[in-house]
Order: C-alpha cells, then structure tokens, then sequence
C-alpha cells in the first residue's frame, strides 16, 4: 500500500481553539504514524467570514503544536478557476443547475416536517427550471450570479468511515439539492474541498465528526465527478462539561489565549493524548513522540469534554 496523503485544512474565520488542535493533532499523527504526507490548505472561501491576520495565526498555532506538513500551503481564493471548471462540468453532466431561490423561499416552500439536520429541505423548486446552456454560460462568465444547486442522486449514499464505521445517509431525503456554487460568484464549500481534495491526491481526510453528514454530499460530488474517493475519518469534537459543543460560554479557549495563560504546548499535547487515549495520564509530550505508537483505535468513540483544567 502506498503512504498515505492527508491534509490539514484551517479556516481563517477564527482563532483555533482546543477542539481543533485535537482535530489536527490526530490527522497529524494519523498519516505521521503512517510515512505519508501531510498538506495544508487554507479555506478562506468564506467571504465576509474571514478574519484578517486569522491565517498566519492559525500557521503560528499549528507551529506551535508541533505539526507540519510537506509542501507549500495552498490557498482555496487562489483556485476559483479550478472550482469554475469542475462547476461547468457538472452542469454538463446535467448534475448542477440555476437556482434563484433565496434562504426565505427555501424555508418558506419547507413546511414544519421537512426540516432537515441542516435546516429546510429543499423542495427542488429550480430543477429543470432554466435550460442548462444558460446555466453553462452563465458559469464562464464573470459577475454575479445566482446559485447553483447540486442535483443529488436519489437512495442512501454509504460509507465506511475509519472511526464511526459502516454509515449510510439520504441526502435527498435529509437535506435535498444543495448550494454549490454561491451568489458571491465563488465556490461552495462543499465543492471546492472535493476538488482541491482530489486535486491533491488525498486519500486521507480525518477531521471533526460535525462533518460527518458532509461526507456524503461529498461522496455524491466525487462519483458525478468520477474522482476517486478517499477514506474519511471523523472524530468527535471536544464538548463543554454541559455536553454542548465548546462555544464562548465554556471560557477561552483559543490556543492564543491559553498560550498567554502560560500553557505549554507540552502540557496542552500530554492532555489531548490523555484525553484521546493516546496516553494514561496528561504527561506533557510532544506530538513527535505520540507517532511511534498511535493508533486510530485507542481513540475513544466518546467526545472529549473539556472541564475547564488540563490536569487529571
Ligand atoms: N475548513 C474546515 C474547518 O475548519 C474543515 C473542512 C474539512 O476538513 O473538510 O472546519
């Protein structure tokens, strides 16, 4: 088999905080601990979300923890093109079309029982609705445009997830066509993180389990895009000691602030491998010295919950 390529794929929307050091820490040692290869992509697609100066942080953060990775980062606002292309192929395969639709219509055309996980379904209000040579022109040209919804393929998309293991979900029937190319005239998450994926030749992705329902729709884009699909992993977040996903009420905890704190990235590394099973107790260590002997299956099925201290 050869080594596998994986890949760390910050937003700049924030500062990283305890919960995506834990993220990062095991996509790290997940390909370490395997000779593979390791990339770092910036997702700064998402527009006004974007913070200044959130990316050479988020490169000081990683650092800090002592990951790396082997080639020059890349940069998801510098490959629209890329995006573009895969977008028009789509609308050629007859598998993405216009959509005017706003988020009011969406929710309005949604009554109460077709709410989704991920809010109103939708109703496929746009299929078929403008001929799709429009579509194709308007996607060579610049400027704004409206939406472009992916047409999802009917029936249970499933997947053998390295952590959760044999997972099935209906797309259509949980969330239906979604958006994936926006107004702004730029990608979609869901899009641009298949391309680039492929692009790259990653066959490992190991990232929080929030995106666990996006692996679908992703697995949707790579079959219409006959792109191969890679292993995904996905591990639980870190939770507050109230069970709810670690948020500002939970306190501070961006890596920047706990560094100012005093916190070692020693200390901050022995309690995530305690924490993940990596380790009996909450010794510091480097993340160099956790590579000998991981293994995914130590990490416990369970989300990690912070309680406010990094000692046992
Ligand atoms: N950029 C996303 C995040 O920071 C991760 C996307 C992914 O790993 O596919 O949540």
């Amino acid at each position: 088999m050869s080594a596998p390529i994986g890949r760390l794929a910050p937003s700049p929307t924030g500062v990283l905080h305890l919960g995506n050091a834990r993220s990062f820490l095991l996509a790290w040692l997940d390909i370490r601990a395997r000779n593979g290869q390791l990339l770092l992509r910036i997702e700064d697609l998402d527009g006004p979300r974007i913070r200044a100066g959130a990316e050479q942080a988020a490169i000081q953060d990683l650092l800090w923890l002592g990951l790396d990775w082997d080639a020059e980062c890349q940069r998801q606002s510098e490959r629209l093109l890329v995006y573009r292309q895969a977008l028009e192929q789509l609308i050629h395969k007859q598998r993405a079309y216009l959509c005017n639709c706003t988020r009011r219509d969406v929710e309005n055309a949604a009554s109460a029982p077709n709410l989704g996980e991920e809010g109103p379904i939708y109703p496929g209000t746009c299929v078929a609705r403008f001929d799709h040579t429009a579509a194709a022109k308007l996607a060579q040209q610049d400027g704004v445009m409206p939406n472009f919804r992916f047409l999802v393929a009917p029936g249970i998309t499933q997947f053998v997830d390295r952590f959760v293991g044999p997972t099935a979900m209906d797309v259509a029937q949980q969330l239906g066509d979604f958006v994936i190319w926006k107004r702004a005239d730029e990608a979609a998450y869901q899009l641009a993180v298949v391309v680039d994926d492929a692009a790259s030749h990653i066959d490992e992705i190991l990232r929080g389990d929030d995106l666990l329902f996006s692996a679908a729709r992703q697995i949707q884009i790579y079959t219409a895009l006959e792109l191969p699909i890679p292993h995904f992993a996905h591990v639980p977040l870190i939770r507050g000691a109230d069970g709810r996903r670690l948020a500002k009420r939970h306190g501070d905890t961006s890596l920047r602030s706990l560094r100012e704190q005093g916190l070692s990235s020693k200390q901050l590394l022995g309690w995530l491998a305690w924490q993940s099973g990596l380790q009996a107790a909450p010794t510091p260590c480097t993340a160099a010295e956790l590579v000998a002997d991981f293994d995914l299956q130590c990490v416990p099925p369970t989300p990690v919950t912070w309680r406010g201290s990094f000692n046992a």
